[in-house]
């Protein structure tokens, strides 16, 4: 076998001290990185390392081709913002492998990171304190229906609910729609962040109720979190807590 490997690593929220030591360790053994644009543009270049930054929508074939190259014993980093895992390329790069009998051998590592709900919880206090969802709300990947349903049914669960891919300009009218949805589901007076490129230098993060919240709060590096029913603010801090009342 070639002494190739994969690391699937997630790069956390943007701030670099939000990277992981196993992260940055593999990083600095890798030959090559793969990943969507931005990602990639976060690693710092050196000798010895070849970049391959690949547009959007394109993991399936991103995947293949770290597949490949390991397998030419090259050390190649794939790399996800916040976790590999979260709506992102470790999946990806199973899906490949499902369709590659000839590469499962693959010395592969699934490397963890900060994904942006927890970044953008930890901000804002607790508002993840108690049982949680995160619901990807891009169509890209599923029906728009599917999103619908499984809102509802978080919103009736009783969760509090972390929201990916928010709002983009190709889909602008989704994101009202889901407010919608909340609004005949939950009181009002529900709580809900807009966290806004959490970590980097244009970081915001703003609270209002369901009642105030608008769709132009939202956009693709936001994440929104939805408190549950007993979510409340403390000073300048929202937090959910630990228990529910019998
Ligand atoms: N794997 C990533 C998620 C990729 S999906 C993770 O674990 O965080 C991309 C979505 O993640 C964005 O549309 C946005 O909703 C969210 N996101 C990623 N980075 C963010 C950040 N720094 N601040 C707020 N939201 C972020």
């Amino acid at each position: 076998m070639s002494a190739g490997w994969i690391a699937v690593a997630g790069l956390g929220p943007g701030d670099e001290a939000l990277v992981t030591p196993e992260v940055t360790a593999a990083l600095a053994e890798a030959t090559d990185v793969v990943g969507y644009i931005p990602y990639v543009a976060r690693v710092a270049p050196r000798e010895g390392l070849t970049l391959h930054p690949s547009d959007n929508r394109v993991e399936l074939d991103r995947a293949g081709f770290a597949l490949d190259l390991a397998a030419k014993g090259r050390r190649v980093v794939i790399v996800s913002s916040g976790d590999p895992g979260v709506f992102a390329m470790a999946s990806a790069l199973f899906e490949a492998l499902e369709a590659r009998p000839d590469r499962q051998q693959t010395d592969i590592r699934i490397l963890p990171g900060i994904t942006a709900m927890l970044a953008a919880a930890a901000r804002a206090g607790a508002p993840l304190g108690h049982d949680f969802c995160a619901i990807n709300l891009s169509d890209n990947l599923k029906p728009f229906a599917e999103v619908e349903r499984r809102l509802r049914h978080a919103a009736r669960g009783g969760f509090a609910m972390a929201f990916y891919n928010p709002r983009s300009k190709a889909r602008p009218h989704q994101f009202a729609r889901v407010l919608e949805i909340l609004r005949a589901e939950c009181e009002g007076a529900r709580l809900i962040l807009f966290a806004r490129a959490v970590s980097t230098p244009d970081e915001t993060i703003r609270c209002v109720t369901l009642a105030e919240a608008t769709p132009e709060m939202a956009d693709m590096r936001t994440v929104v979190i939805v408190g549950n029913e007993a979510t409340r603010r403390v000073g300048r801090w929202v937090y959910t807590p630990r228990s529910v009342p019998v």
